[in-house]
């Protein structure tokens, strides 16, 4: 059994780079990318009016001034303007010559093509070029996610498409005799497999692809043939269960004999102690516990850092500081464990869980409280970090 930490480090060694693709900027929400994006641009390109209204010389201080041109945004000033003259300028058109300063049309009076200021407005109203971003800028860096605002940003630069990490495919295959879809009728004895479908859901949720293998019952020759196939289609495996110390959790041996090199097999946390990390070339493959709770959370804590990567972003966890409502005891401390926990405004509070199998403790669950090796309880009111979730 090996610590979480080496578990941690062992992983990070088997990192590979990630593949990069071009894709439109429509399809890029939610992608990592593989590009710094430098302006080329001056943004504004031009000076502009920030204002409906008329550009005058912010030194010219006339009583009234001749309308020589109107000005829509788009179209280039033709003309000069000089003392005592001004432009009806459109909100995003181009200043003309001689203005520096757009009087807002609403403290102005207009007629028979003069112009008159009524009313106070002190501002210039005017935005400069290069005032936000100037040639040469660094925008947007090499693994930064694109959100809604980036691909504006993107766009802003008058690029169609960007270079962008290329999703990792993930195939799930789910083990266990006793498993049976949901939809299906249960017979006795029989579990349905949520196992499947929380995983595809966090696969899904960091922008990763999933390849669904389905179930199959606990016959080392079909699990064979699944992991095999997926081998050779997919960048990472996840199989459910079959990984403990059950007659029938041949999930290890079968991975080596497919050539396989498992790099661990038991980890020193809990839940979640019987997980397997394998490679294959350069694909990856975890055998997780079959206990709903142990999966969800050996994904959160070994499978999403890697899978990030593989995506070409850093995932660091977030932690939240707060206090606890609750004394946490624990029998024994030589694993580090990972409690679900409910954190509201700096409060961390107990949920009832009582284990591995306890899944719909996790809808109530916003964190996880970590009891590291040697700790065998936490007390009420005592300040702690919980790991959001
Ligand atoms: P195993 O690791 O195969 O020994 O499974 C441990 C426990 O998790 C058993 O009680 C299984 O019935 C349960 N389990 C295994 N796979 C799933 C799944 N896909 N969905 C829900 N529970 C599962
Ligand atoms: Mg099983």
């Amino acid at each position: 059994m090996i610590s979480v930490e080496k578990a941690h480090k062992i992983i990070n060694k088997t990192l590979t780079y990630p593949k990069i693709e071009t894709i439109p900027i429509e399809k890029s929400l939610g992608r990592i990318l593989a590009q710094d994006i430098v302006s080329g641009l001056n943004m504004p390109p031009f000076d502009k009016s920030a204002m409906d209204g008329f550009a005058i010389s912010s030194k010219d201080n006339s009583e009234k001034f001749s309308i020589v041109e109107v000005i829509p945004a788009g179209a280039v000033p033709k003309k000069r303007i000089n003392r005592g003259e001004c432009a009806k300028i459109m909100t995003g058109a181009m200043l003309p010559d001689g203005t520096d300063r757009v009087v807002k049309r609403e403290v102005t009076k207009e007629k028979n093509g003069v112009m008159f200021i009524k009313g106070e407005d002190k501002a210039f109203n005017v935005c400069l070029e290069g005032e936000d971003i100037q040639v040469g800028d660094r925008i947007l860096a090499a693994g930064d996610k694109i959100r809604s605002a980036e691909v504006g940003i993107i766009a802003s630069m008058g690029m169609n498409t960007v270079k962008v990490y290329k999703k990792p495919l993930v195939g799930i295959l789910t083990t266990g005799s006793e498993i049976v879809e949901p939809g299906k009728k249960l017979a006795t004895g029989q579990i349905y497999n949520s196992n499947s479908y929380s995983l595809s859901a966090q696969i899904l949720e960091l922008g990763a692809e999933v390849k669904y293998g389905g179930i199959v019952s606990d016959n080392q020759k079909l699990i064979g043939k699944s992991i095999e196939d997926f081998l050779s289609t997919v960048d990472m495996v996840l199989i459910s269960g079959g990984v403990s110390m059950g007659d029938f959790d041949y999930v290890p041996q079968i991975l080596e004999k497919l050539g396989v090199t498992l790099h661990f097999e038991k980890v020193a946390i809990k839940p979640g102690k019987p997980t397997v990390f394998g490679t294959c070339g350069k694909k990856f493959v975890f055998g997780l516990p079959g206990n709903p709770v142990s999966t969800f959370i050996i994904f959160e804590i070994f499978v999403k850092p890697l899978l990030y990567s593989l995506l070409g972003y850093t995932f660091a966890p977030f932690y939240l500081k707060g206090v606890m409502q609750q004394d946490m005891k624990r029998k024994k401390s030589i694993r580090l464990a990972f409690v679900p926990v409910m954190y509201n405004k700096g409060k961390i509070s107990d949920i009832s869980y009582h284990g591995s199998a306890h899944f719909n403790v996790l809808s109530q669950a916003n964190a996880l409280l970590e009891i590291p090796v040697g700790i065998d309880e936490i007390l009420k009111g005592s300040e702690v970090d919980v790991r959001q979730i």
